[in-house]
């Protein structure tokens, strides 16, 4: 297809503004899916993400539209991840394209992962068509939408495209503003072969499949290609498109995006927004910005059965295989024995991930606190990232520690503000900016990442009834005044819930762990100290005590059927706990000991 025929896009939005069912739509409409064929949520293809209505991996679509102008155009969607743990890879695939459809829901507005996204787009140049999705619904406010639009994001939103994904008003609106309004790709077909490696994964039966947009040169069946990083070489057996059945092609030219396989074996040898070349003749010029994406959340994750630790090693090596920002590493730990410690993008991965174990490999697991890297500085000037405070080194070989902090924005309706404010301030938070938007503000925090592991989305959600849509992106490593806490339970350490902790919250923290476990921990026929520890010496303890002989007797009255059940309970609650020295800690206890109220 010559250039100026081929448009290629993205759709930038907030989750459940309606993204995926306007994509549907966009295929449905013009016949790219047959009707009988069609089924919701077309590209959304793993069964987590339907469940959770996100799309974790990009996908892409090619639709044949022949526009009012009687000419057939090409149109290239890319449907990006919506979720901040891959912004890394939204922001490569914003590179592949040329301009965005900002679709939010005219009952809602713009919410926070509507501006990370289309900031996203601006940053890659992108020309952007503003829609209003929704307007079947009686609670559309098109034009104060539009009006927010404008004020929040700052680009013209006059002429922003009215539309019913559910219904379909406005959908050939869109396909006609796309040829219009959206830029053609340039590219010169005689030049060096350069691509960018958009995004791959793994596929039964045809192995590694890579998404590539040919910026520059023409990629043929038979080619013989490298990668730019890391110089490996391939011999190119498949070039296709997605349609978004995958249709074979013998080959693809500038400003064209497609797929290729090449015998690859592991996604791992892939890394997204790595240039292609050909092995002879190819380009010696990357594209620029190359930066794979680093785990940055770490935790330990151990088979609730230690017989099932070898399970659990081919289910984190299977994963691996098809996650390249995955990582794991096998750990020992003196309570929960072996296991792995495991490195992921962020919560959300770390959860998909974590699912996926249980589900797909049916394998119970004990997830331990998630830690945040740290960038420990020696004495000796050398620098060590921890990635779990259990190999926190002695104390006088450390300079001192840095943390990764976030730049947090979150948007919320103005009558919850205060709580919002006192919540992000207990976090260590700065406020960077307020300001408002009609009824919502729109508040940029600067916070530790620390901080925000563990739960305070959820908080964010309590505290806002719901109201509350928060984005984040990492901003620098930055000294501050961080130690270990050590939990002691009946006198022994319990290496997996051992925290790095800010010094000035340090007792507050510690106190609150001691409390949690001890209504977390079933009591014991002896008395058991539950301490909190900075160094070896306590800052916080308590003392659970000794339970009464028989179990049942706070069943008062003579109800069987309830003591019966009382001790069922117990008898399963066994099989989720561990034994830590002479004291079982019950599963839940790991996470749950960690959330702050
Ligand atoms: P995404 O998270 O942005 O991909 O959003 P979805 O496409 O999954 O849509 C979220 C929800 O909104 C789903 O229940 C859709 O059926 C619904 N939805 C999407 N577009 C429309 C629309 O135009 N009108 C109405 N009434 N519902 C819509
Ligand atoms: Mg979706």
């Amino acid at each position: 297809t010559d250039l100026a025929h081929i448009r290629n896009f993205s759709i930038v939005a907030h989750i459940d503004h309606g993204k995926s069912t306007l994509a549907d739509r966009l295929i449905q409409s013009t016949g790219t899916v047959k009707d009988r064929d069609m089924k919701e949520q077309m590209l959304d293809a793993m069964d987590i993400e339907r469940e959770r209505g996100i799309t974790i991996k990009a996908n892409t679509v090619r639709i044949d539209y022949t526009a009012d102008n009687g000419e057939q155009y090409v149109l290239n969607l890319i449907d990006t991840p919506g979720h901040v743990d891959f912004a890394y890879e939204v922001s490569r695939s914003m590179r592949a394209v040329e301009g965005s459809l900002l679709v939010v829901d005219s009952t809602q507005g713009v919410e926070a992962q509507t501006l990370a996204n289309v900031y996203q787009a601006i940053d890659a140049n992108h020309e952007i068509v503003p829609i209003l999705n929704k307007i079947d619904l009686p609670a559309s406010e098109c034009d104060r939408v539009a009006e927010q639009i404008e004020d929040v994001i700052g680009i013209d939103a006059s002429g922003a495209i009215r539309v019913s994904a559910k219904t379909g008003v406005g959908i050939h609106e869109t396909l006609e503003a796309i040829v219009q309004h959206l830029p053609p790709p340039t590219g010169t077909r005689d030049a060096p072969l350069k691509a960018m490696l958009v995004d791959s994964w793994y596929d039964a039966y045809l192995g590694v499949i890579v998404l590539v947009r040919i910026m520059d040169g023409v990629l043929k069946k038979g080619d013989r290609i490298r990668m730019m990083s890391n110089n490996s070489t391939h011999h190119v057996d498949r070039i296709g498109v997605f349609k978004p059945q995958r249709e074979d092609i013998p080959e693809l030219g500038p400003g064209e995006i497609g797929f290729l396989t090449a015998s690859i074996k592991q996604v791992r040898d892939t890394r997204v927004g790595d240039t292609i070349t050909h092995e002879k003749g190819g380009t010696d010029k990357a594209l620029p910005g190359f930066n794979p994406s680093q785990p940055v959340v770490f935790c330990g994750l151990f088979p609730v059965d230690s017989a099932e630790f070898e399970d659990l090693r081919d289910a984190i090596e299977k994963l691996a295989l098809n996650d390249a920002s995955f990582s794991y590493e096998m750990e020992t730990s003196a309570a929960l024995g072996f296991g792995f410690r495991c490195g992921f993008l962020g919560l959300l991965h770390l959860e998909v991930i974590r699912d996926r174990i249980e589900r797909e490999y049916d394998i119970d697991l004990i997830t331990t606190a998630p830690s945040v890297v740290y960038h420990i500085h020696l004495r000796d000037g050398s620098m060590e990232e921890l990635h779990n405070p259990a190999d926190m080194p002695d104390l006088s070989i450390v300079d001192h520690l840095e943390e990764p902090r976030i730049k947090a924005t979150i948007l919320v309706p103005d009558e919850y503000l205060g709580d919002v404010l006192k919540l992000c301030q207990d976090r260590r938070g700065i406020q960077m900016d307020l300001t408002y938007a009609g009824t919502r503000a729109m508040v940029v925090y600067d916070l530790p990442l620390n901080e925000v592991v563990f739960d305070f989305y959820d908080r964010l959600k309590s505290v806002t009834k719901g109201y509350a849509s928060f984005d984040y992106q990492l901003t620098d490593y930055r000294q501050d005044n961080l130690v270990k806490m050590s939990i002691l339970v009946n006198d022994e350490p319990v290496d997996a819930l051992s925290m790095m902790v800010h010094r000035d919250r340090a007792e507050a923290r510690g106190r609150a762990m001691v409390e949690k476990l001890k209504d977390l921990i079933p009591r014991h026929m002896f008395k058991i100290p539950i301490q909190a520890a900075i160094g070896g010496k306590v800052i916080a303890r308590e003392t659970l005590s000794a339970m009464r002989k028989d179990v049942t007797a706070k069943c008062y009255g003579g109800d069987a059927t309830r003591k019966k059940k009382l001790l069922e309970k117990q008898k399963k609650g066994k099989k989720k706990m561990r034994q830590f020295g002479k004291v079982d800690i019950p599963q839940e206890a790991f996470i749950s000991a960690l959330k702050m109220d």
